[in-house]
């Protein structure tokens, strides 16, 4: 689980034309969407401008089921930022949809995180003008 010191802005993500509908949709829908190809229905994640299974470039913005299992993860002992502090974990979950996402746990230690681990979606509005998908344990 993530901790933030208070004493330092938390890093932002990056984005661009291709990153900003995910960000706009987490901030406005209070929804996690991925990117899905409208000609071969390939999810993708992040965000890009053509797809990597029949190169069209027709994009269509679909809602998550939220769903997703522990892929891998790892946990920071020293900080690569003074924003957050440690021990924290980074995990990389694999979503329903069969595409992997970069996040944090809310309701665990990092001790307690294992690969396989059901997890499911919480939108953690971290400030006014940042909303995170992070993730919970998921009861099967
Ligand atoms: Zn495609």
């Amino acid at each position: 689980m993530v901790r933030y010191n208070k004493e330092f802005a938390s890093p932002r993500p990056m984005m661009d034309v291709d990153t900003k509908p995910f960000w706009d949709y987490l901030k406005e829908k209070k929804d996690l969407y991925f990117q899905r190809c409208a000609n071969c229905h390939s999810y993708m994640h992040p965000p890009r401008p053509i797809c990597n299974q029949c190169k069209s470039f027709d994009m269509e913005w679909v809602p998550s089921s939220g769903k997703g299992t522990i892929y891998s993860y790892v946990v920071y002992h020293r900080p690569v930022h003074p924003g957050f502090e440690v021990p924290y974990e980074v995990v990389l979950v694999e979503m329903e949809e069969g595409v992997r996402i970069v996040s944090n746990m809310v309701d665990c230690e990092p001790e307690d995180i294992y690969i396989g681990m059901p997890v499911e979606l919480v939108i953690d509005e971290v400030a006014d003008d940042l909303v995170l998908p992070k993730f919970k344990r998921r009861n099967t």
